[in-house]
């Protein structure tokens, strides 16, 4: 264990002692030397003090060496000087009760030597600024008279260091001189000690404002924002209660959204705040912080029945530069914040501002989401109404035209014949756009549902090619390898498929092109149709894309041909869940290949 420093310095260091002896009182009194001497050695073992508590306590024992008193206690001026804070560095300031205490900064003795900037020597009852608070309570324990001096750090004046004796002008002009010295290089170490202090503590809150902004900008929806803010900020940074208020539309009251702490009983979920009533709607009346370290004493703060709040802090919260609401912090606790807490709950407001942003704009957009997919329920219910009620009427003219068509009074007759041609074509087309409105539609319903058997490629090739008229122009071939002729597929949706490839060609190529559809072997378990033509091609960059919705290539010769951008969705869908794949094999004006796999029957 360590020897206290008084028995290993006591070799050199000589007290002021008065001893009884037979003849009176005789008094030992340390030469100016010694005292020189007892001031260096107290300093160096101040010199290696690495915290403020340290120094407080080497102070706390030392002193009694380098100038005799009964009471001392030393006033540190706080950061915003507004008040000094009491050291008590003995027994009888602590009967006094003066440990942690705060007073104003011209209060008492303390106060006229810091602003005065020099030493005093004076009687407790006739000092300077002397009052019941700090003198009058050590006159009540038989302190008579007072040494104070200032504490400087280079220009800055700290705070002060006092002592006290129990009878009148005890101290001499030499006590001045030696605590002057003492109080000097005890400021200088305190400074120094709180700049590393800061230093450190800046850095771990800095650190902790990147965590609580880490989790705040995980957080997409207001309301487990603001909860989580009040429970981060309060549980990382030991607040005592933390509220989060949000301003009302019309930005005359403030709702509280969100409260973590021992108040929380107090003040619900909801609580109404009038704009301009209370520390918290003079924030928000003002768009300015307030720190408040003793609320009795502030004309803003409304008296809460159940509260006992002592200190307050509240500062605005800003959605792009304008004020959205508060954050309030309190605490039982007089003088519980200091600017530190200012500048880290500013921070941290910045952070909930943008946060509370992008929660707002993720729940307008899920919002606007929500009722665009009702809408394209709703129309998508609409268009297959409407394709599912077109297709009888449609069927009808297309039969009954074809008859016509077979007539051979009717075919005799030119004209009747061309217009009933083209009345038959275009109700085919019609019909083609409706059936495949009606497969998007139970697509998107999730309502579409194959039957799948076993079919005759032939058969499905040779449907789908008398479905698409060709123009005398075109001419189409196909070819099967015979090893290959049956596949596994729903007829009527593959069927669908071939036509629209070679509805594809007919449309984008040129007349007197050749169309040829293709079925082959692929592999072991995959046969392989393709549909080919000479017409415009597809630039390389675009095949990609030309399978997704309303895709469609929109520079060209291909711009003038009309289309709805639906029939290679459709194509992709229905072989996609055939098992199989589709792609496109082309370039500008090369001519197109679209091919696509489709399983085989083993
Ligand atoms: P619809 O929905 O009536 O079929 P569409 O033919 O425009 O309209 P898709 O069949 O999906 O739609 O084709 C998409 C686009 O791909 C077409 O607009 C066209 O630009 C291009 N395309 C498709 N097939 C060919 C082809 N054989 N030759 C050249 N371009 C083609
Ligand atoms: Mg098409």
């Amino acid at each position: 264990m360590e020897t206290p420093l008084a028995n290993r310095l006591s070799s050199k260091k000589v007290r002021h002692i008065e001893l009884a002896t037979g003849s009176g009182p005789v008094v030992v009194v340390p030469t100016l030397h010694q005292r020189l001497s007892t001031l260096h050695e107290i300093s160096i073992r101040l010199d290696d003090a690495v915290s403020f508590d340290r120094i407080l306590e080497i102070m706390r024992s030392e002193t009694r060496w380098l100038i005799e008193h009964q009471a001392c206690f030393m006033a540190l001026i706080n950061r915003t000087r507004t008040h000094y804070v009491v050291h008590s560095l003995s027994s009888v300031t602590d009967a006094a009760d003066l440990h942690q205490k705060h007073f104003f900064t011209d209060e008492g003795v303390a106060g006229a030597v810091m602003s005065s900037r020099t030493a005093t020597r004076t009687d407790t009852r006739s000092a300077e600024n002397s009052g019941p608070a700090i003198e009058g309570r050590l006159l009540d324990l038989g302190i008579k008279s007072l040494l104070a001096v200032p504490m400087h750090a280079g220009a800055e004046t700290t705070g002060c260091l006092i002592f006290g004796r129990a009878h009148s002008a005890a101290y001499s002009l030499e006590d001045a001189g030696i605590a002057q010295q003492f109080a000097d290089h005890c400021s200088m170490l305190i400074r120094n000690c709180s700049i590393i202090e800061d230093a450190g503590k800046r850095i771990s809150q800095i650190e902790l404002i990147n965590e609580v902004s880490h989790q705040l900008s995980a957080m997409l929806h207001v309301d487990e924002l603001l909860r989580g803010a009040a429970e981060s900020i309060r549980e990382t940074f030991h607040y005592f209660d933390v509220t989060v208020f949000l301003l009302n539309e019309d930005r005359t009251e403030l709702l509280l959204e969100a409260h973590s702490g021992n108040f929380s009983d107090f003040l619900p979920h909801g609580y109404r705040q009038k704009v301009g009533h209370g520390i918290v709607g003079w924030v928000a009346e003002n768009d300015e912080e307030i720190l408040c370290n003793d609320v009795s004493a502030d004309p803003r703060y409304i008296v809460h029945e159940y509260h006992n709040t002592k200190s307050e802090l509240a500062l605005p919260i800003r959605v792009d530069g304008q004020l959205a609401g508060v954050l309030n912090v309190e605490d039982a606790k007089l003088h519980a914040f200091d600017e530190t807490d200012g500048v880290v709950l500013e921070t941290l407001c910045d952070q909930l501002g943008s946060a509370l942003k992008n929660a707002r704009l993720y729940e307008e957009i899920q919002e606007a989401n929500i009722r665009l997919i009702e809408l394209d329920k709703v129309k998508t219910e609409f268009l297959g109404i409407v394709s599912h009620d077109f297709r009888s009427p449609l069927s009808s003219i297309i039969l009954a035209g074809r008859a016509l068509l077979k007539n051979e009074e009717v075919r005799r007759i030119q004209r009747v014949k061309d217009y009933l041609q083209i009345i038959v074509d275009q109700a085919n087309k019609l019909n083609q756009l409706a059936e495949d409105t009606l497969s998007i539609t139970k697509m998107e319903s999730g309502e579409l549902t194959y039957h799948f058997k076993v079919v005759n490629v032939i058969r499905l090739i040779q449907d789908a090619i008398s479905m698409v008229r060709m123009s005398s122009r075109h001419t189409i071939a196909f070819e099967v390898d015979p090893t290959v002729t049956f596949i596994k597929a729903d007829p009527a949706k593959l069927r669908q498929v071939v036509q629209n490839l070679i509805g594809n060609a007919v449309k984008y190529s040129p007349r007197g092109g050749k169309i040829s559809v293709k079925a082959s072997d692929y592999s072991p378990k995959e046969m392989l149709l393709s549909v080919s033509d000479q017409g415009i091609g597809i630039p390389a960059e675009k095949v990609d894309l030309l399978f997704q919705k309303y895709a469609r290539v929109d520079s060209g010769e291909g711009n003038q041909i009309k289309g709805a951008g639906l029939g290679l969705w459709i194509c992709k869908a229905v072989v996609e869940a055939h098992g199989g794949n589709i792609w496109i094999e082309s370039g500008a004006s090369k001519g197109t290949t679209i091919k696509f796999t489709v399983k085989k029957v083993q």
